[in-house]
């Protein structure tokens, strides 16, 4: 049994989740995410690594800042915690038959986590402030092709796989420059360009069938959860135009990259 290494990957997971939550905070503030320390963000105490443990710190310290008493949103602990079992799904999605681990399946699973963590990140800031961050897609676009370049050269995929890479690469600039222009003629990004260059990098990273779930399930999570803040904003007893402009605005991203999430681990364990 490989229940030991299934822990690893779950606390691995859980690690990366409380990176998450830091780089959803700090990547729209346009703060540094890899050096400087955590800070509690009422006190400004600065975190020892003792308060950064996942999960275990956030339980020992009932949720609650060792320095100043404020409490801690669960939704740290939840996040870590899905965090890990995501981590723990794709794992065993992956049936790496542990501990003769093939080097192909190992580099499968760090393309996973890298396209995991790319849209992890995108979904979070996409669902506070609406917006898909370019330089994480940017990141997610550099490891794909790394990925796709190991493929290659380890001759998993042929000169017309290369052939389509190439062209969603291509459509991938067109869209950017589309953008850019837009930016500098309104001084505003488009929200429904920045969808698109989203689509384009899991274009790159799934097949094109696979891709067609994503979708079909990203607009049926879009339905459910526009319905939902529809029915919160009528609730909330603000008036109409508020409750128009809030409802009309919501994170399209953060439904297709949930989907593509859970399509990508499902559809790992229906091949493998
Ligand atoms: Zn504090």
């Amino acid at each position: 049994m490989d229940i030991v290494f299934c822990i690893i990957v779950f606390i691995m997971g859980t690690v990366f989740g409380s990176f998450f939550t830091l780089a959803v905070y700090r990547i729209p503030l346009g703060l540094d995410i890899t050096h400087s320390r955590s800070f509690c963000p009422k006190c400004n105490h600065r975190l020892e690594f003792i308060d950064l443990i996942p999960v275990l710190s956030y339980i020992s310290l009932r949720g609650k800042c060792r320095y100043c008493g404020e409490k801690v949103r669960i939704r740290y602990l939840v996040l870590e915690v899905l965090s890990g079992l995501v981590f723990l799904l794709a794992y065993l999605s992956f049936n790496m038959n542990f501990p003769f681990f093939e080097i192909n399946k190992l580099v499968d699973f760090a393309a996973f986590v890298m396209f995991y963590v790319t849209l992890v990140i995108i979904l979070g800031i996409d669902k506070e402030n609406i917006k898909i961050n370019k330089s994480v897609l940017l990141f997610g676009i550099i490891m794909q092709f790394v990925y796709i370049l190991y493929l290659y050269i380890s001759a998993q995929i042929v000169t017309f796989d290369i052939y389509r890479y190439g062209m969603y690469l291509i459509l991938m600039l067109i869209i950017f420059l589309l953008d850019t222009l837009l930016l500098s003629k309104k001084g505003e990004s488009s929200y429904f360009l920045q969808i698109l260059m989203l689509l384009d990098y899991m274009l790159m990273c799934v097949k094109l069938n696979v891709f067609l779930f994503i979708i079909a399930l990203g607009m049926i999570f879009a339905l459910i959860y526009w319905i939902f803040k529809k029915v919160e904003c009528n609730f909330s007893g603000k008036p109409d135009i508020l409750l128009e402009q809030k409802s009309r605005k919501f994170g399209v991203g953060f439904c297709f990259s949930v989907s593509a999430i859970l399509v990508v681990i499902i559809n790992n364990f229906i091949i493998f």
